[in-house]
């Protein structure tokens, strides 16, 4: 290694050295994707600190997703030490604000012990509110008020602006529920999280004192993918940055694709205006991706008119061509992007299967991916699906620490009042609620008065006492026991521990669950004992679905077009790709060309996660939701260049111009044909492609079900079949069955309600 060799600048190419050498005054770097925009951010952090001298605790750098904010920790750590590290301010907008308002809430009028509401809690409130107002969930779906409400808060707005100018009868009664729910989440001293970014917005336009605090404190801010920034975003950096202006943004207009919440490409186009001392600063060589793919990306996303033009250049000419495959259904679809996977593997074209990215426009699409992976042993991780934190049990533990934390959160106290089981249903914790509100004290206090609520029984009445003897004690045991031992507390004084462990295997594996929680309480000891609890909770709170994503795991990782911002894979299968599924049925729907071109930006932002190889698929007919449609491939196809393209398809390839008239019967028997066979071949004990650890788990476990290979049973939709295997799982058992006419189908028998059939087969 060289010795003169500087770690901060000779990675660089003359225009990210001028844009991390930069000194005072705003900086705006708009270049697309794979340019080094991120890099660039980190490599400025660590330039301020070394040559120009800023403190690190001095510096906000602001990015989109926790595992983003980790990311350039992990960057940095290397370029700047642990010390400086531990110095810097690196988080997400809500996470920063949350911490501003752990100072200054006081000042909007919120207490500082407040609780972060995540989505399924807010829509409880929602539902409450609207209950209470008499809003009608048959006349207006919580979704569509609730995303009215983000809307609004998100433009700093509060009910009374959303009344004066509504822009239908959605929004009037949008405005009387929401100044219901702000009540609610105040009387539960909690937060939602579009109020995180408004409350912090709001301190600064009430405190004068608070803003020049704040604005000493940050000499330098530093954003990424200032694209998706929202107007409470945009306010809150104009108030930070104030007069020094020491604001670096970095994005791509061509990345912008979250308009659906509240985010406006505006901010980043109209930087120069609003900054007009702007240094700007232009990347055009991409450093990712192979010129093949850059080309396709490029040629999709040129079909937007709103846009600015720009192209990138590679020097990894050439590259593999793109290929599109066309695939009969959904999991003949899956099965083509499995078996690819497996070919690659084979010839050492991918290090792994981690190298492999499957994206995908909605969630529920994963599930026919998941399946087939499932079938063929290829392991895979899938961010955004029923994540650890939403499971009930660790819901149930947060929830108890919530309330201690808390005494004021009802929410959390009607998770745990009855859980485990105290003979307190609904009727008691009314009572006790309204006993709380008439005495003007905390549900947590009024738990020990119960005495008061004459309403309701004696036994009762002494059940809810006890129960808020053991909070009471757990409050106090708070102050001096190290997290891990609160928890640890909790789960043996409540009976939550004795509850889940019923001596099934699922009670084994939830209590497993809460043990991992434990583990990860472990990692906030080394804070001061009063910042321990309040630090675990709101850390979890803020955990979007994107963090679940652990790159050492040698899996597949599946996730959407949305989340997948910001990361790179060697191989990206893009699934889904018809019209209706992607561009997404509501896009077209709305006739609006502004929401096809969002759309069509996300196609962008998905063909430029590919380094080396990317894949688009699309079956001809499609299952989900519960519907079956035939959509046409999607325009995006269409749109790719005609060079460097591979057509293939297991059933047919064709000419991109004739794929409207496929010959379609003639397809669709060939691929029964081999459907068939495929199910022979299951039906006579050797399933082809079920190789690995699928086998070997079910012969290990075959003794112990109730259903084996060859038992006729009954579904009561789907009809009679015969099972091909049974694996037990937890206390259940997954019980794959072959429907005539129906194909083969992997079932939990209780939830399936499976039964056997007294009928034989194929009357
Ligand atoms: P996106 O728009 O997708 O967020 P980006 O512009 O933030 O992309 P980065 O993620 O910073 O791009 O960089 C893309 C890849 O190129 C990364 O693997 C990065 O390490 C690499 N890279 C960036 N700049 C250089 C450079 N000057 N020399 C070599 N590699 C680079
Ligand atoms: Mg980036």
């Amino acid at each position: 290694m060289d010795v003169m060799s500087d770690p901060i600048l000779d990675p660089l190419n003359p225009e990210q050295r001028a844009a991390v050498t930069h000194g005072d005054g705003p900086l705006l770097i708009l270049a697309g994707a794979g340019s080094g925009k991120t890099r660039v951010l980190t490599h400025r952090v660590a330039y301020l600190i070394r040559d120009l001298a800023v403190p690190a605790s001095a510096i906000l750098a602001v990015t989109f997703t926790n595992k983003a904010a980790k990311e350039m920790r992990e960057r940095l750590d290397r370029l700047v030490g642990k010390e400086r590290l531990a110095e810097l301010t690196v988080g997400t907008f809500h996470g920063f604000c949350a911490r501003l308002l752990r100072r200054e809430g006081p000042l909007v009028g919120i207490d500082r012990s407040f609780a972060i509401y995540d989505e399924a809690d807010q829509r409880a409130v929602l539902r409450q509110a609207m209950a209470e107002t008499n809003a009608s969930e048959k006349v207006f779906a919580p979704g569509a008020i609730s995303s009215v409400i983000s809307s609004a808060k998100n433009e700093l707005k509060g009910p009374a602006d959303l009344a004066a100018s509504p822009k239908g009868q959605l929004d009037r009664i949008a405005a009387i529920v929401w100044k219901r729910y702000d009540e609610l989440l105040r009387d539960n001293n909690a937060v939602d999280f579009d109020d995180l970014l408004l409350l912090a917005c709001r301190v600064f336009e009430t405190s004068d004192r608070a803003l020049e605090k704040w604005q000493d404190r940050y000499q330098h801010i530093l954003v990424d993918e200032y694209q998706d920034t929202n107007r409470a975003q945009y306010v809150l950096l104009r108030y930070l940055a104030g007069f020094k202006q020491n604001l670096a943004v970095v994005g791509d207009d061509d990345q912008s694709v979250f308009s659906w919440r509240g985010a406006d490409v505006r901010n980043i186009l109209d930087f120069e205006r609003d900054y007009p001392n702007a240094k700007v600063v232009k990347l055009e060589q991409n450093y990712r991706s192979t010129q093949r793919i850059l080309d396709a990306a490029h040629s999709v996303v040129r079909n937007n008119a709103a846009r600015k033009e720009k192209k990138l250049w590679t020097d990894r000419q050439g590259g593999s061509d793109i290929v599109v495959m066309q695939a009969y259904d959904e999991s003949h679809e899956a099965e083509l992007v499995a078996r690819e996977i497996e070919r690659l593997q084979r010839e050492g074209e991918a290090h792994g299967t981690r190298d492999v990215a499957v994206l995908y426009r909605t969630n529920a699409q994963s599930r026919a991916i998941e399946d087939t992976f499932r079938a063929f042993g290829l392991a895979y991780q899938i961010v955004g699906g029923v994540s650890f934190y939403q499971r009930r049990e660790v819901k149930d533990t947060l929830a108890y620490l919530r309330l201690i934390r808390n005494p004021q959160d009802a929410f959390a106290l009607a998770r745990v009042l009855n859980t485990p089981p105290r003979g307190l249903g609904d009727k008691t914790r009314a009572a006790l609620l309204a006993a709380a509100r008439e005495h003007e004290i905390s549900v947590g206090e009024a738990l020990e008065k119960a005495e008061m609520i004459t309403t309701i029984p004696r036994r009762q009445q002494d059940a809810l006492i006890s129960f808020g003897k053991v909070m009471t004690r757990l409050r106090s045991a708070g102050g001096q026991l190290a997290l891990p031992r609160l928890i640890d507390e909790l789960v043996a004084l409540t009976g939550y521990q004795t509850y889940l462990k019923d001596g099934t295997e699922e009670g084994e594996e939830r209590w497993a669950n809460v043990q991992e929680l434990r583990t990860l309480a472990e990692d906030y000891i080394a804070l001061p004992q009063e910042e321990q609890l309040p630090s675990f909770l709101e850390e979890i709170a803020l955990v979007s679905d994107v963090d679940e994503y652990q790159e050492a795991k040698p899996a597949a990782t599946l996730i959407t077009m949305h989340a997948v911002k910001g990361l790179e894979f060697p191989v990206v299968f893009m699934t889904g790709m018809e019209e209706g599924v992607f561009p997404h049925i509501r896009a077209i729907d709305s006739g609006k060309e502004s929401e096809l071109e969002e759309e069509r930006r996300l196609c962008y932002v998905g063909i430029t996660r590919a380094k080396d190889r990317a894949y688009l698929t699309y079956a001809r007919r499609r299952s989900l939701f519960g519907h079956t449609n035939m959509n046409p491939p999607s325009r995006f196809l269409m749109e790719l260049p005609s060079e460097g393209v591979e057509l293939r398809g297991d059933i047919e390839t064709e000419e991109r111009d004739s794929w409207a008239d496929l010959d379609w019967e003639r397809d669709r028997t060939r691929y029964e044909e081999r459907k068939q066979a495929r199910r022979d071949a299951m039906l006579a004990g050797l399933p082809a492609a079920w190789t690995g650890r699928a086998t070997k788990q079910r012969t290990a476990v075959d003794h112990e079900t109730r259903f084996r290979a060859g038992d006729r049973v009954l579904h009561p939709s789907l009809g009679e079949g015969m099972v091909v295997s049974s694996v037990a799982r937890d206390d259940d058992e997954e019980v794959t069955v072959a429907f005539p006419d129906k194909g083969v189908k992997k079932l939990m028998a209780s939830f399936a309600k499976l039964a056997r059939a007294e009928s034989p087969l194929g009357r």
